[in-house]
């Protein structure tokens, strides 16, 4: 969810003239992502109170990392998945913006019909249950990130430019050296993936349990023009410690096979 709500805060608050198109193909994001690694945050608007892990007045969601995270750049919010941050944006949020990105990603139907004013601050991170998406949904909403082209429902509604290669920079570094580096530790060198991970609330017998959780892992290769999506659920598990490293096996098979198809 994080990702959506950083297109949604962007698209409200993000600069125009961005130096990237709304359709720059994904192979132009690499050299975005080595100065986006050293850049400050970006847009003045987005620089949240440094994460602290616990709670405090100003910041009612603990962090996943007690230690904190501190102060993030954009994409290294994304990279750890620091809640703090998120929460915060998601504070500046017009629930309205975000339910526009969920459109211009093609999430719509059933439960993910999610009115605008039933949307909480909560709902835009994932730490509530008035938005239930399905895991092809929220695959197929990562295929359109990726991509960098809306829907057809989006009709005029378009990407955040700037927020997209944000997004992919963050996912780049979330598999360096963030929640997903045990999936690209699991492939050979050289092969680099964009991952993300999740860690919801367990699901069993159709009710949610706060004391148990289940773990998910996004991948996307190769990094520089994605053509393979793997998604792993990992019952009663976290997502960078379980689902992540059996994504990065998952793609190193899917190589291996390739290999033996295409002959020495
Ligand atoms: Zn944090």
């Amino acid at each position: 969810m994080k990702p959506f709500l950083l297109l949604a805060y962007w698209s409200e608050h993000g600069r125009e003239g961005d130096p990237a198109s709304p359709r720059a193909a994904p192979y132009l994001i690499e050299p975005y992502a080595a100065t986006l690694r050293t850049s400050p945050p970006g847009p003045a608007l987005l620089a949240p109170e440094p994460c602290g892990g616990r709670v405090t007045p100003q910041c009612p969601v603990a962090c996943w990392y007690k230690p904190g995270h501190g102060r993030l750049t954009a994409s290294q919010a994304l990279a750890v998945s620091c809640n703090q941050y998120f929460y915060q944006l998601s504070r500046q949020t017009d629930p309205a913006a975000f339910t526009r990105i969920l459109t211009v990603l093609g999430v719509r139907g059933g439960s993910a019909r999610v009115q605008a004013a039933s949307t909480t601050p909560e709902t835009m991170i994932g730490l509530d249950d008035r938005l239930r998406l399905s895991p092809l949904q929220v695959l197929n909403a990562y295929g359109v990130l990726l991509s960098g082209h809306a829907s057809a429902e989006a009709k005029s509604a378009s990407f955040p430019a700037l927020a997209r290669v944000v997004l992919l920079a963050g996912l780049a570094l979330g598999a360096d050296e963030g929640t997903s580096a045990l999936a690209q530790q699991a492939l050979p060198p050289n092969h680099l993936l964009l991952g993300k991970t999740g860690t919801s609330p367990a699901l069993a017998g159709g009710r949610y349990s706060i004391a148990k959780t289940d773990g998910w892992f996004l991948g996307f290769y190769p990094r520089s023009e994605p053509v393979l999506a793997v998604m792993v659920y990992y019952p009663n598990g976290l997502g960078a410690k379980d689902a992540a490293p059996l994504g990065g096996r998952a793609i190193k098979l899917y190589l291996e096979t390739i290999r033996q198809t295409d002959g020495p």
